[in-house]
């Protein structure tokens, strides 16, 4: 034979054994297999979707954070037509009206899909535990069980995120596997979104037979065709919750944000955005309530200021600075630059605050002075090396992406802002192709038209720790107790600075911690370096900033902390940082050998809103008028009195204690007294 007849008779073989291939499963689903002759007829079955448990979430010591809670839906199939139904007991049983019912129907029969509409969400448990018993009466109704979430902190929000009903467009847009169907929940923010994979787990199916009429007989085939779902993978993410719940605490009453890092692994231990709200307001059953008002919150709560808000980095972008200057070889460690009380150049003065008169590098990272760094840019921008200030902003801004700035970092946290460092076209518009070092003096100082995330500020903290390279920030360790971890996570980003150079900017970090800006700051048993700054900030008090990392040889943990409208870096942001340090890092039996500078931060309202009234003050308030009036009364009494010498008319009910401008009710102002 040749090759072709060959081919083809290799064809025809092939085809007949698969047609009796087929032709015996018929034969066998058909006649052997009677099961399938109800399966086949598609008026008798119904196919119930099982949700699966969503996969768990855990931080890096194996704390559960989020587990599954289930709730219940009441259902109904199609068609609507009740029958012989006890409209009444039916109300009773779920303390509806009967008009009610009729709304819901009406409802049902807008919103059917896949032959059945939800008739009642979320029913309470007494109503799901009265309907249970005495649901076979009902038999057009049924419930399906859905799956909510459930936290055991109050912490973390903006990290975790949270899952909702999957919308119209997601269900048409990113439903490649046909995984989702409408009312289906999915992951909306934070980790829940950016994991959603691993932990929506696979939905299981059950066929149940229903008769004529709608009304479910039982399960179909014994089961037999019934597929179990498979629960979500189990998540542990690099949040340390301990540390977490503490930077909470002391950020709570204070705007801003905390955000700690392993610098040996791009770990994020900690991602604080304050004010934050307890994740469980954003619930399935507690979003409705809850999430209009977390919007209309002043303070903006749902605002993740830790990746997204931009901040001018002040003065810790002078340590960037002098790095790129001792790369650039324009100074050296022990350069000196003289600085009485600031820096000027023509009619521009940049001031400084008072310190000895001549620093070195590390002195003058220690003291932040102004004046080294403007002379330190202005030693960059003018190199030689150059044709122009234009070429060598060039290279400077080139040194600033190594660091992850002027871009989105690629974490696992959502909503990252790309911060900004400009274009050199951007200043030729600006000063119409005629700028140098004067016109950006700013930048020397980190103020001007940088910004800088939180998320950013933390990175860039880790690399000098690391002594010029980083991994991208990120929350994911370990995925089924297995390192799955993506390799943007594992990819080391290479600074292209001398490991030499990073350790003269690290001594200086140091010795800001003894005798520098924040020695007050330091803590006994570990060297830790920092950076103070305090941003400028144009709508109203200075934003408090600080970096640091410890120990000083290495390196456990990374922190960026800003404190918005508070003042100077040493006062409120280095005290958060260092007391996290400390946490982290077990110094103190007790939690922290500074519990008075701990008690000051618990106690420290730095919103620029009012204090809200709780419940509790609200009855303190009322207390304190009550023996205000009291105290008064018995005073009055003790007045002499007299015919010419009534006693005046008080009118202490309006008056209560408060805060200063505090106000409760309409125009009802009230004294000011600090408690
Ligand atoms: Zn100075």
């Amino acid at each position: 034979m040749s090759e072709g007849k060959n081919r083809n008779f290799s064809l025809i073989i092939t085809v007949v054994i698969i047609g009796m291939i087929y032709t015996s499963r018929l034969f066998y689903l058909q006649v052997i297999d009677s099961s399938y002759v109800g399966f086949a007829n598609e008026n008798s079955k119904k196919l119930l979707v099982i949700h699966p448990n969503r996969g768990l979430i855990f931080d890096r010591n194996d704390k559960l954070i989020v587990y599954n809670d289930n709730f219940y839906d009441l259902n109904i199939s199609y068609p609507f037509t009740l029958k012989d139904f006890d409209t009444l007991g039916f109300c009773t049983i779920l303390n509806i009206t009967k008009e009610s019912f009729i709304k819901r129907m009406k409802k049902a029969d807008k919103t059917v899909y896949r032959g059945s509409a939800v008739f009642y969400k979320n029913l309470e448990p007494h109503k799901f535990a009265a309907l249970q018993e005495r649901l076979y009466e009902y038999e057009k109704f049924y419930i399906e069980t859905k799956v909510d979430r459930k936290y055991r902190t109050k912490s973390a929000a903006h990290v975790l995120g949270y899952i909702g009903e999957i919308s119209k467009k997601k269900l048409e847009t990113e439903n490649e596997d046909q995984h989702y169907a409408k009312g289906d929940f999915i992951g909306i923010s934070g980790l829940e979104k950016y994991y959603e994979k691993e932990l929506r787990g696979e939905k299981g199916s059950k066929y149940i037979l229903v008769d004529s009429r709608g009304r479910h007989q039982g399960s179909f085939a014994k089961g037999k065709y019934d597929v179990p779902p498979i629960a979500g993978k189990k998540v542990s993410t690099t949040l340390d919750l301990n540390l977490q719940e503490y930077a909470e605490k002391l950020m709570h009453d204070k705007m801003g944000s905390v955000v700690a890092i392993e610098p040996s692994t791009g770990e994020i231990l900690t991602l604080v955005s304050s004010p934050g709200y307890d994740p469980e307001d954003l619930s399935i059953r507690r979003k409705s309530k809850q999430y209009i008002k977390l919007l209309r919150d002043p303070t903006l709560p749902l605002f993740n200021r830790a990746v997204t808000a931009a901040y001018p980095p002040g003065s810790v972008f002078k340590l960037l600075n002098g790095l790129i200057g001792l790369q650039e070889g324009v100074i050296y460690g022990e350069t000196t630059f003289p600085c009485f009380r600031g820096f000027s150049i023509g009619r521009l003065h940049v001031a400084c605050h008072p310190h000895s008169p001549s620093l070195d590098l590390r002195g003058a990272v220690a003291n932040s002075c102004n004046a080294y760094f403007c002379y330190t840019f202005r030693e960059i921008l003018e190199n030689p090396k150059y044709k122009s200030p234009r070429e060598a902003y060039i290279k400077w801004k080139d040194y600033m992406t190594q660091f992850g700035l002027d871009n989105k970092l690629g974490s696992d946290i959502n909503f990252e802002s790309k911060g900004n460092i400009p274009t050199p076209e951007f200043y030729d518009k600006m000063h119409n192709n005629r700028w140098g070092f004067s016109r950006i003096i700013s930048l020397s100082i980190g103020q001007g038209e940088i910004l800088i995330t939180p998320l950013q500020m933390a990175n860039v903290i880790s690399a000098i720790a690391n002594r010029g390279y980083y991994y991208t920030p990120h929350c994911l360790r370990l995925v089924n107790d297995k390192n799955e971890i993506p390799k943007e996570f594992t990819t080391k980003h290479k600074i292209n600075i001398d490991k030499a150079n990073f350790e003269i900017v690290v001594e200086g970090m140091a010795q800001t911690m003894v005798n520098g800006t924040a020695a007050r700051n330091s803590i006994k048993g570990v060297q830790i370096c920092g950076k103070t700054g305090t941003v400028q900030n144009p709508h109203g008090k200075n934003h408090s900033v600080f970096m640091c990392f410890a120990p000083k040889d290495n390196p456990k943990i990374a922190i960026a902390c800003i404190v918005e409208n508070s003042g100077y870096g040493a006062t409120w942001a280095s005290p958060v940082a260092t007391l996290l340090v400390e946490k982290y890092l077990g110094l103190s039996d007790t939690g922290t050998t500074r519990p008075d500078l701990e008690k000051r931060l618990f106690d420290a309202y730095l919103l620029n809103v009012p204090k809200p009234l709780t419940p509790e003050r609200i009855k303190f308030l009322k207390d304190s008028t009550e023996k205000a009036k009291k105290d008064s009364t018995e005073k009055a009494t003790r007045r002499p009195l007299g015919k010419n010498n009534p006693p005046k008319k008080t009118n202490h009910t309006d008056i209560l204690i408060c805060d200063k401008d505090q106000r409760i009710g309409k125009n009802q102002f009230f004294k000011y007294q600090k408690f």
